[in-house]
């Protein structure tokens, strides 16, 4: 039988795209040039929603060892001073999940391909891919030595520079940020004796803004933002590296992991689809580190378009559906890579460097509420609509939670379930529906609608409608 779906890359999020379509029941083959995953660390943080996420799909137990709560978020001046931001540790979503958590990538990304594997996901290394094509068959992934993976749909996950992004001619949006910093991770050979802070610091030095990131278990990271006049290849010798790291430790007590140079950007792609190809993941946005959101964007990447590719493959909706996926996403991703290049511009106009005219409350504490999908498949104007359901966690154990969108009640008379489409009726308390008679939920955790009991059906009638079912 043909695969179903092509996933280009076996990065993060090529992996959980393939666990998620498994998931449904989707036949996937994940190519990968490289001969396993990437045996370096890069993301470091996963937010309580796409640990929600990964819940959701059953991955709960397998990741709970290798996440550590972030306790505290903060900028600081040069001397160590308090800017903004603060203490994390007491706050909770999704019935006890940490805002944050810290991990290191290579274990979840060693977790994800032994998941994919065992889900049914094929896994192809050692494949290189040139190109891909398509036409009203389906797609082709063009393979080195000149033969193609065929596929219903191709999702292109390979990463910044991605070959599939260029081969179907998406162009990218540059929202102007760029700047050079040095990325050190290493192992302390005594976490606890290091006095080091368990926190995620923006270090406010006018001299050299510095990023520093606790991780997970032993693991510790610096960032340092290179300076004008300064050669990232040259700053990257061993010798640079431990005259930057001299302040807070020594060879004597750490081993350094890997130190890189990158150059943070702020870029997402105009379009997420063209055809049956769609990109995921850091093909289509990139963003600077400073919320920890890039991984996590390419997570919520995945999980919005596995359910959607279920219910296309399954009949119960018409190709338009995937049309929302750029909708919804595109939107989401920008304003994503806004407030992380603010979170980035706030540490230098904290320095006293350069204003930017960012509010100090665009840093960690601050009370920005969450970016919202606007349009596709949410219905009316409530603040929450858009956003991930708080209770998500209440509803995500049942098996059709993947796939069926959620009709919550409190208890009153259960409004008719549409007949197209895979819905299902759920009973919570008032409070856990914010007050309102119903909420309609996603299987990826969004809100859909937000109403009383005398518009439900109308609202039902409308999300059909958009779910093109
Ligand atoms: C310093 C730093 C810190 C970061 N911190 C965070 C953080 O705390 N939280 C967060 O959410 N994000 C963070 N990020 C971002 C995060 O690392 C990326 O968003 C994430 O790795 C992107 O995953 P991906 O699967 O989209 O792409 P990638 O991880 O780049 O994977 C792409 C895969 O495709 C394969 N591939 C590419 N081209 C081909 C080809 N032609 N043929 C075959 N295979 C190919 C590659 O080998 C690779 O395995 C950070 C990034 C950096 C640089």
């Amino acid at each position: 039988m043909e695969t179903e779906v092509v996933i280009a890359g076996a990065g993060p999020v090529g992996m959980a795209l393939s666990i998620a379509l498994s998931n449904v029941g989707i036949s996937n083959v994940v190519v990968e040039r490289g001969v396993g995953v990437h045996p370096l660390p890069r993301a470091a943080v996963i937010d309580a929603e796409l640990h929600q996420s990964f819940i959701a799909n059953g991955l709960g137990a397998q990741l709970a060892p290798l996440l550590t709560p972030l306790r505290a978020a903060d900028y600081v001046d040069a001397e160590g001073k308090h800017l903004t931001g603060g203490d994390l540790s007491g706050i909770r979503m999704f019935g006890g999940l940490p805002v944050a958590s810290l991990h290191f990538q290579p274990e979840i990304d060693a977790l994800f391909l032994a998941e994919l594997q065992e889900r049914g996901g094929r896994f192809m290394p050692n494949t290189p891919f040139t190109g891909v094509e398509q036409d009203d068959d389906g797609v082709r992934l063009l393979v080195d030595g000149g033969n193609a993976i065929c596929g219903r749909w191709l999702v292109g996950c390979d990463g910044a520079s991605s070959t599939i992004r260029r081969s179907v001619g998406i162009a990218r949006e540059d929202l102007g940020f760029e700047q050079d910093w040095l990325v050190v991770d290493v192992r302390l050979h005594d976490r606890v004796g290091s006095g080091l802070p368990d926190v995620v610091r923006q270090v406010c030095d006018p001299v050299r803004p510095t990023t520093m990131v606790s991780g997970h278990r032993d693991v510790y990271r610096w960032e340092f933002q290179l300076q004008p006049g300064e050669d990232p290849k040259e700053m990257n010798q061993h010798e640079h590296v431990w005259r930057l790291l001299n302040p807070w430790i020594n060879p004597s007590n750490a081993d350094i992991i890997r130190s890189a140079s990158y150059r943070f950007h702020g870029l997402v792609a105009t379009t997420f689809r063209a055809g049956n190809v769609f990109l995921a993941g850091d093909s289509a946005h990139q963003m600077p580190p400073f919320m920890g959101q890039g991984l996590n964007s390419g997570w919520r990447d995945a999980f919005n378009l596995s359910w959607k590719l279920h219910w296309v493959r399954e009949g119960l909706a018409d190709d338009r559906l995937l049309d929302t996926y750029g909708a919804e996403r595109i939107h989401h991703s920008r304003v994503t890579v806004e407030r992380s290049i603010e979170a980035g511009q706030l540490i230098d106009q904290f320095a006293g460097r350069v204003s930017h005219g960012v509010r100090p409350g665009k840093g960690y504490g601050g009370a920005t509420p969450r970016p919202r999908y606007e349009e596709g498949i949410v219905v009316g104007d409530h603040p929450r609509v858009g956003t991930v359901f708080d209770e998500w966690h209440l509803i995500a154990g049942d098996a059709r939670a993947m796939t069926h969108m959620a009709v919550v009640g409190t208890g009153g008379q259960t409004p008719a379930l549409p007949s197209r489409g895979k819905w299902r009726a759920v009973e919570l308390s008032p409070k856990e529906t914010l007050g309102a008679d119903h909420v309609v939920v996603r299987p990826d955790g969004f809100i859909a609608a937000i109403c009383d009991a005398a518009s439900i059906d109308a609202v039902l009638g409308d999300l059909c409608q958009r779910l093109c079912c």
